[in-house]
């Protein structure tokens, strides 16, 4: 995924959105932060063959399923192996540090007061306990299904793709998500834990990755699942699933930090093995090097998202059948990326 889907139109969303427990961004925040974007310098593609370091962070929350340091290791030394194949970059991964969602969200806990990159934190969340919740997810989908063409629609969402119908398929399968339990028998997301909303939130993550100055990728065991106001089409047809993201970044050396949100990835819930299928350890752990491929092709191709080539490692998993994808990926002559456009801005 990549982020151009926040940069238009925040002006304005920025003043309708009131979140439970979340003032509203003031209009000048996002006009600041629209400024902020706009004079980030032009995104410059990397030269094949250019030996890239990229610095990790593993934040880990305790009772989701986890990828372990030797999984991790694997992890890190296969994708430098596919980056070489499908990018032709030598790539080195060194994993810099490891800490707790609640020591990471306490320790950057600045960024979140910090204008103007505060304002995704502040302003895209569509809290799941907001009084009109429904109202604004209801919203936040016919606006992204106004921008697709109707053959569009049908590909991602099938045959249903009236907005009311698609919001209601959404909050259906957020309520399920929510609904399961993690190791200590309590729901994912419910009232009584709803002070974690924000590590499930893609505009927290959001504004972490534009403030980040350390890494080049954090990878956590959480999941980027819920409603936002600027959510493409595929996390749509997610139900509310971001499982990655690179952002503009103005401090690292690829100008983007990105985040792999790995709990779609890792869970073996019911909900999970149904919509996207019981994988082996090592599926999942494939699937997920070819997920951090993707963003690597925004992050240092500076390659934009691609919803043309369904054969290609730059088109985002259409759902969450990301083993379906890999193999279809994974086997592809052509990864079209001579095909596809640059981007000025993530
Ligand atoms: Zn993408």
């Amino acid at each position: 995924m990549l982020f151009l889907r926040q940069l238009f139109g925040v002006a304005a969303l920025a003043l309708c959105i009131a979140v439970a427990c979340r003032k509203a961004a003031p209009k000048s925040d996002a006009a600041a932060f629209d400024a902020y974007i706009e004079a980030l310098p032009e995104l410059k593609a990397v030269a094949a063959g250019t030996k890239i370091f990229l610095n990790v962070r593993y934040v880990e929350h305790p009772t989701l399923p986890t990828l372990t340091p030797a999984a991790r290791a694997r992890l890190y030394r296969a994708t430098e192996v596919a980056v070489k194949k499908i990018f032709a970059y030598d790539l080195a991964i060194r994993e810099t540090e490891t800490l707790s969602i609640t020591n990471y969200f306490a320790r950057e806990r600045g960024a979140f007061g910090a204008a103007p990159i505060r304002f995704p934190a502040d302003s895209y969340l569509i809290s799941w306990f907001a009084s009109d919740r429904d109202k604004q997810i209801h919203d936040a989908v016919a606006s992204a299904l106004k921008k697709q063409s109707s053959e569009r629609l049908r590909e991602y969402l099938g045959a249903m793709t009236e907005p009311a119908a698609v919001s209601r398929n959404f909050i259906a399968r957020l309520k399920e998500i929510y609904a399961e339990p993690k190791a200590d028998g309590q729901p994912l997301l419910t009232a009584t834990n709803a002070a974690d909303e924000v590590w499930f939130s893609y505009g927290h993550w959001d504004t972490l990755a534009l403030a980040e100055r350390a890494c080049d990728f954090t990878l956590t065991n959480i999941g980027i699942i819920g409603a936002d106001t600027g959510m493409p089409l595929y996390v749509i047809a997610r139900g509310g699933v971001t499982s990655a993201f690179v952002e503009n970044n103005a401090h690292r050396p690829y100008q983007a930090a990105g985040v792999l949100a790995l709990y779609p990835l890792l869970a073996d819930t019911p909900v999970f093995q149904r919509v996207r299928g019981v994988l082996t350890s090592e599926q999942k752990e494939e699937a997920i090097l070819w997920v951090w491929l993707h963003e690597l092709g925004h992050m240092l191709l500076k390659k934009e998202e691609n919803y043309t080539f369904a054969d290609s490692v730059h088109r985002a998993p259409p759902d969450l059948r990301y083993y379906e994808w890999v193999k279809r990926v994974k086997n592809s002559r052509n990864q079209h990326s001579q095909e596809i456009a640059q981007a000025k801005k993530f």
